[in-house]
């Protein structure tokens, strides 16, 4: 290791910072923000450094930096300087050394004797991230990726954890016993409530689960189900939530729609169980992989029930999770990007817009999910753009359904295969044209059928592949 990592308490301890300019300003907001009595010394302030002053959070010493003024400030713990003068800087260094000051020099490890990490900071909990000064970027890069898998009411979950820390103590007297309890804890569905939900009910939960462990023992660890919209295929397209719970799962169920790099995204330790469904078998599946969710959290697994789109769009999440309710299963349910958004967008058309249409209709395209009830005269005359989910099969139906009920037969439709993943592939046409393409394209599912003037848009969004004649 370059460098020890140590949190020091400077809390109304002086520290000094010299240079007034924005880098400057940017340290001392750290010594600030840690309590710390700061001092500035430099002949001006920038912006930056006048905003502190203005907020009465420095001490300006209008001087350059030399052993006189050194004399005239209170001895300081710290020091930083960030002057773009070399030779200022070098005679805050040396100075520093000659009196045992531990002092930063702002971008040159060469004479540090501390560096300044970057910081995730949810305080109570901080995060520091430090390359041993060799790539500041890489640093922040870094902290930009924790800062997505952290959320921010990770401040109140710590924060409560602390205040429970004595309680705990005092109901559970070893060592050992509070270890395993704190870790039951905090990783299960417990987490959640305390970062999203009230905490009066977070609270509510520990309380009971600590008098149970003095009551009974440990207490089982707590299984619980994600079901989670993986959006349509880009991995990109997941949630921040999405890929937080996918991580803390002890088990990933995935089926047909979820790319391959999703699955990849769970912890490597995660058993991976296809569950791909068989139209054929449809209905017993369903069940099944219900059950298998409701028989792994009753174990006190995390079980992630990936989903391809939204979970509640055509994806039945709505019957797991009631399946979930009825056996006492705890479950959360993750929004995801659902295909009509991500393919419309990748394929450069809106589904709405304030010349061409002002509703939006997502319509099932399969029988068995309930097409035969599709309102095709009510559809027609609607003036929404239509989104068919799996409706490459009965195509002929739609086309046939809609026209039958006097639909404009030039009105634009855009069938989108694999929409958002590396495979791509866009297909236009106008309604009385849809059965022949698909047949002579021979498109097959999972494809997005998409029906409405909107689709015109795209020509004014990409100018050089202009399809239609007058939009
Ligand atoms: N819950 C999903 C839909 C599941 S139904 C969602 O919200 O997107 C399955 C149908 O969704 C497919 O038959 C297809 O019509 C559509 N679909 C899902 N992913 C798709 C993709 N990447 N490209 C095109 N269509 C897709």
């Amino acid at each position: 290791m370059d460098y020890l990592p140590l949190f020091v308490n400077i809390k109304n301890q002086h520290c000094l910072i010299v240079g007034g300019g924005p880098v400057a300003a940017r340290k001392a907001d750290l010594f600030i923000k840690s309590g710390a009595i700061v001092t500035v010394v430099a002949p001006e302030l920038k912006t930056e450094m006048m905003h502190h002053l203005a907020h009465c959070k420095i001490i300006w010493q209008m001087d350059e930096f030399s052993e006189q003024v050194m004399n005239d400030i209170q001895k300081p713990k710290y020091v930083i300087s960030a002057t773009d003068k070399q030779e200022v800087n070098l005679a805050v260094y040396e100075y520093c050394q000659n009196h045992n000051i531990p002092v930063n020099v702002a971008d040159q490890t060469e004479y540090c004797d501390f560096i300044l990490p970057a910081i995730v900071d949810r305080e109570p909990m901080t995060i520091a991230i430090s390359t041993g000064g060799r790539s500041p970027v890489l640093a922040r890069l870094m902290k930009a990726r924790l800062e997505t898998m952290i959320p921010n009411g990770f401040s109140k979950l710590t924060d409560l954890v602390g205040r429970y820390r004595q309680k705990v103590k005092d109901a559970i007297s070893n060592e050992d016993g509070r270890k395993v309890f704190w870790e039951a804890i905090l990783q299960g569905s417990f987490i959640d409530k305390a970062v999203h939900g009230n905490a009066d009910e977070a609270e509510k939960i520990l309380d009971k689960r600590i008098d149970q462990a003095a009551k009974y023992g440990q207490p089982l660890p707590e299984g619980e189900v994600y079901l989670i919209g993986a959006g349509p295929g880009d991995p990109d397209l997941m949630t921040f939530k999405a890929l937080r719970l996918l991580q803390q799962a002890d088990v990933v169920l995935y089926d047909r729609l979820v790319a391959p790099e999703i699955v990849e995204m769970a912890r490597r330790e995660a058993e991976r169980i296809y569950v791909g469904k068989k139209d054929k078998w449809h209905k017993v599946q369903q069940e099944d992989i219900s059950m298998m969710m409701v028989e792994l959290a009753k174990q006190g697994k995390r079980v992630a029930r990936l989903k391809g789109g939204d979970p509640y769009i055509f994806g039945r999440g709505a019957e797991e999770a009631e399946m979930l309710v009825d056996h006492g299963v705890s479950y959360q349910v993750v929004p995801g990007i659902t295909a009509a958004a991500g393919c419309s967008a990748y394929a450069s058309f809106p589904l709405t817009h304030r010349e061409f249409s002002q509703s939006v209709s997502l319509v099932t395209g399969h029988q068995q999910a309930g097409a035969d009830g599709v309102d095709y005269a009510r559809l027609a005359n609607s003036g929404d753009t239509m989104v068919f989910y799996m409706g490459v099969k009965n195509a002929p139906r739609i086309q046939a359904g809609l026209l039958k009920h006097g639909m404009n037969p030039k009105t634009p439709v855009a069938v989108i295969e694999k929409g958002t993943t590396a495979d791509q592939v866009e297909h236009f046409c106008t309604l009385d044209e849809l059965s022949e393409m698909l047949e002579q394209r021979e498109i097959k599912p999972p494809a997005l059928i998409v029906v409405g003037e909107v689709i015109k848009v795209r020509d004014r969004l990409m100018p050089g592949k202009k399809l239609f004649k007058a939009a």
